[in-house]
This record gives structure tokens, sequence and C-alpha cells, in this order.
């Protein structure tokens, strides 16, 4: 079984050339919870959402979130009634969110309830929210703390952060699933993801790192030079005091980080590294990326 962390863009784009080489039974996938919220009365919970959606063969892979050919039509009635949702909700999408919602409601944890979503849209892989207690990531910007999909979708990313901090009431603690799945891997990946709003989390939740320690892990850069390949993790790794590049991300993983890969064109080169082609532009570069990463596993 290979197990991975996971956020809601690189390391969706890495499973989704795995499934050519491990069956989805054999998959079991560690998602950040951070950046949940609620969400006109439902529970958003994107990273999840995303990879329930690619095992489900319904995600829109242009963009990497929601459900391909949905429709908007409660979203766009939500602002005419003068609701501020600042996040563009699907009509479909939205009704995982209310199933989440109804289920959280009625008591259910959130590993449940997210078991419970996979049945239903026939995911075979295991798909593992990182803890089952509230966690948030919120940024210190200019204009004062914002939750991160506040600062990243409402304003765009377009404010000045000075740090990132977690929020919670009690120290999260991994779900017992979530270390079992660890413990009982051949292999965990952890794909190139950002390390402080997507992998940072799930590593602080308790747990986690003890597990990691015990494993082998391989991690894939999602920085070329001192840029991510898309999104804020600049920012948030400068925020963190990290350079944000492949040798950041290192320093944040080397205590139980076995093999780094990187690209091929990253000129930021990490001793010991391998060196590949990790841009996935489309189906057939996550296949190959997969493929050589799966065979850096069973070589060892
Ligand atoms: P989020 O939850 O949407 O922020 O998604 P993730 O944390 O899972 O992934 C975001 C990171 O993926 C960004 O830092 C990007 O640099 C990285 N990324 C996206 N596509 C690629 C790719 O094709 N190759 C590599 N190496 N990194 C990528």
């Amino acid at each position: 079984m290979i197990t991975f962390l996971s956020g809601g863009t690189g390391t969706p784009k890495l499973i989704r050339g795995m499934r050519a080489y491990v069956d989805d039974r054999e998959i079991a996938v560690v998602v950040n919870t951070a950046e949940d919220i609620w969400l006109s009365g439902n529970h958003l919970s994107p990273d999840i959402d995303t990879v329930l959606y690619l095992f489900a063969g319904i995600l829109n892979t242009e963009t990497w979130w929601g459900i391909r050919g949905d429709t908007f039509l409660t979203h766009e009635e939500l602002l005419r009634l003068g609701e501020e949702e600042y996040i563009a909700v699907g009509d479909l999408d939205r009704a995982a969110h209310i199933a989440r919602a109804a289920m959280l409601n009625r008591g259910l944890s959130l590993t449940s309830a997210t078991a419970r979503l996979a049945s239903s849209m026939g995911v075979r892989a295991r798909v593992l929210p990182m803890t089952d207690m509230p966690v948030a990531t919120w940024v210190q910007t200019d204009a004062g703390p914002l939750h991160f999909q506040e600062y990243w979708v409402k304003y765009r990313g377009k404010r000045n952060i000075t740090g990132v901090m977690r929020r919670s009431e009690e120290p999260p603690q991994a779900t017992r699933e979530v270390l079992d799945a660890i413990r009982s891997s051949d292999a965990v990946i952890i794909g190139p993801s950002n390390p402080i709003t997507s992998i940072g989390p799930i590593l602080g939740c308790e747990g986690v790192r003890d597990a990691l320690k015990k494993q082998d892990v391989i991690s894939v850069s999602p920085f070329i030079g001192n840029e991510p390949v898309s999104g804020p993790a600049k920012a948030l790794m400068e925020a963190s005091g990290y350079e944000p590049n492949s040798a950041g991300m290192q320093r944040l993983y080397e205590d139980f980080c076995d093999i780094v890969v990187q690209d091929i064109r990253d000129p930021v080169r990490i001793e010991g590294s391998v060196q590949l082609d990790t841009i996935m532009s489309n189906k057939e570069k996550s296949i190959q990326l997969a493929g050589e990463i799966i065979s850096l596993v069973t070589q060892k």
C-alpha cells in the first residue's frame, strides 16, 4: 500500500498518475483539513473534495477543484439575495457540502462522514482527513488576521503576509486511521503540495512525524528555483521563515524524509536528490512521473 500526504492540487496531480500503477484499494490519502470552513451553512473541505472527486472520476482537472461541468445557479442566486458567498460553489459540489454538514451535525466524525461520501461516490481508495478535530490555518496580513480561504479566495492573495498561524482549541491529533495507514504502507509519498498550508498542518497533527520517521518517505518539491510552480507558497514560506525553494522544503521535512525528488530544471540542488521532470501539465505527464517515483519505491 502507498500512503500520500495531500493538499488539493500538486499531490492530487501525482495521485492521478499513480492510479495507472497502483489499484485504488492500495492507496490511502491523508488529507489536509486546515482549509475547511463552514460556508453558507454547509461544510466545505476543499482538499478532501478534490481527492474524492479525483477518485470518483468527476473532478474538474482544469482548476483542480469542483466537479467537471457543474453549474452555479445556487451560488448566483445567493449573491442576488445579498449573501456574500465569496467562494463560487457549484451546485453538485454544494450537495457534498450539505451532506457533510448534515452528517457532522448528526454527530459523525469527519473521518466517518468522508468514508460515507467516498462510498456513495464509488471511491475505493482510503481518503482520510488528517484529524477529526477542527483546525484552521490563518495568516497575519496588513489587513489583520485572515482565515487562509479569505486570504487566498476573497482577497486573491493580494495582501502582505507577515506570519502563518494554526488555530485549534486543542493540539490536533492524527486519527487512528491516519497513523495505521502510514504504519502499514510500503512507502509514504508527499507530492508537490504546499509545505506550509497543505503538508504543514498534517505534520502538525500529533503522532504523524513520529510515524513518518519509521517509514520510507519520498517528497516531491513544488518549487523550481525560488518560485512555486503555482499558488501562494512563496509568500507563505517566507512569512514562516523558510526559503521559498526545495532547500526550504527539505528543512521542513529533514527529520523524516528519505528521498527528495526535485525538478530537472531546479537550480537549487539538494544533495542526494533525484531529479525528474515534475511538471504534470497533463495526465500522461502525471503517469510518467508516478512511474518514475514508484520505481524509487520498489528499488528500496
Ligand atoms: P492547494 O491545496 O490547492 O494549495 O494544493 P497543494 O498544496 O496540494 O498544491 C499546491 C502546490 O502544488 C503549489 O505549491 C505548486 O507549486 C505545486 N504544483 C502544482 N502543480 C505542480 C506540478 O505539476 N509540478 C510540481 N512540481 N508542483 C506543482
